[in-house]
């Protein structure tokens, strides 16, 4: 059988990215992060470096037209040819319409959308414990404010979309990374 190809969505600080890492190595596909992505690219300060960086450090999304090139490139090298689990791409509607369109060349098609829940209040609080143990660059308040925003007005809405597509799988984000874990690989049937 084909390996799955999987989609993660929870707002900042979901605890998203350290559960696509775990479920991708459980499964033996490649975790992509388009955060994680961008920020090396900063790091290098390579030209899509250059043009991203001032979007991500005010909490903004960088235009859709560029992540499509972004996804569209890292999603054809080899590694991701038969399954991937993607932390942070679709972020908008305008993204899911890209992403369909290359599952459908690919001949296939988005497996699971793994949507991580977690009440406003937690997010809060890990954003300020975050902020105060390791201080990203863009995870000053006003900025993890922002994020949040974004998410609020241009993710979420994906969340009806997979549901009505019933690609959706809720999980309970407040509770331990290991229940957490073990609630992802079940739902996926990892
Ligand atoms: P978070 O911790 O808020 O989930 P990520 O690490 O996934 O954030 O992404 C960090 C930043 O990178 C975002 O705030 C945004 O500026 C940019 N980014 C990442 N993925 C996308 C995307 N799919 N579309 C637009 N911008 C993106």
């Amino acid at each position: 059988m084909a390996a799955s190809s999987i989609v993660f969505l929870g707002p900042p600080n979901s605890g998203k990215g350290t559960q696509a890492a775990r479920l991708a190595s459980r499964l033996g596909i490649p975790a992509i992060s388009t955060g994680e992505m961008l920020r090396g690219a900063v790091a290098a300060g390579s030209e899509l470096g250059d043009r991203v960086k001032d979007v991500m450090n005010q909490g903004l999304l960088v235009s859709d037209e560029l992540m499509a090139e972004v996804i569209e490139d890292r999603l054809g090298q080899a590694d991701a040819e038969s399954g991937f689990l993607l932390d942070g791409y679709p972020r908008t509607l305008p993204q899911v319409a890209t992403l369909d369109s290359i599952m459908e060349r690919r001949g296939s098609a988005i497996d699971h959308v793994v949507l991580i829940d977690v009440p406003q209040k937690v997010l809060e609080a890990r954003a300020h414990k975050r902020f105060i143990e390791l201080g990203r660059k863009d995870d000053r308040p006003e900025v993890v404010i922002e994020r949040l925003e974004q998410y609020r007005i241009k993710t979420e809405p994906l969340v009806n979309h997979y549901r009505e597509r019933g690609l959706l799988r809720e999980i309970d984000g407040d509770q331990s990374m290991e229940a957490v874990e073990a609630a992802i690989a079940e739902a996926v049937g990892a």
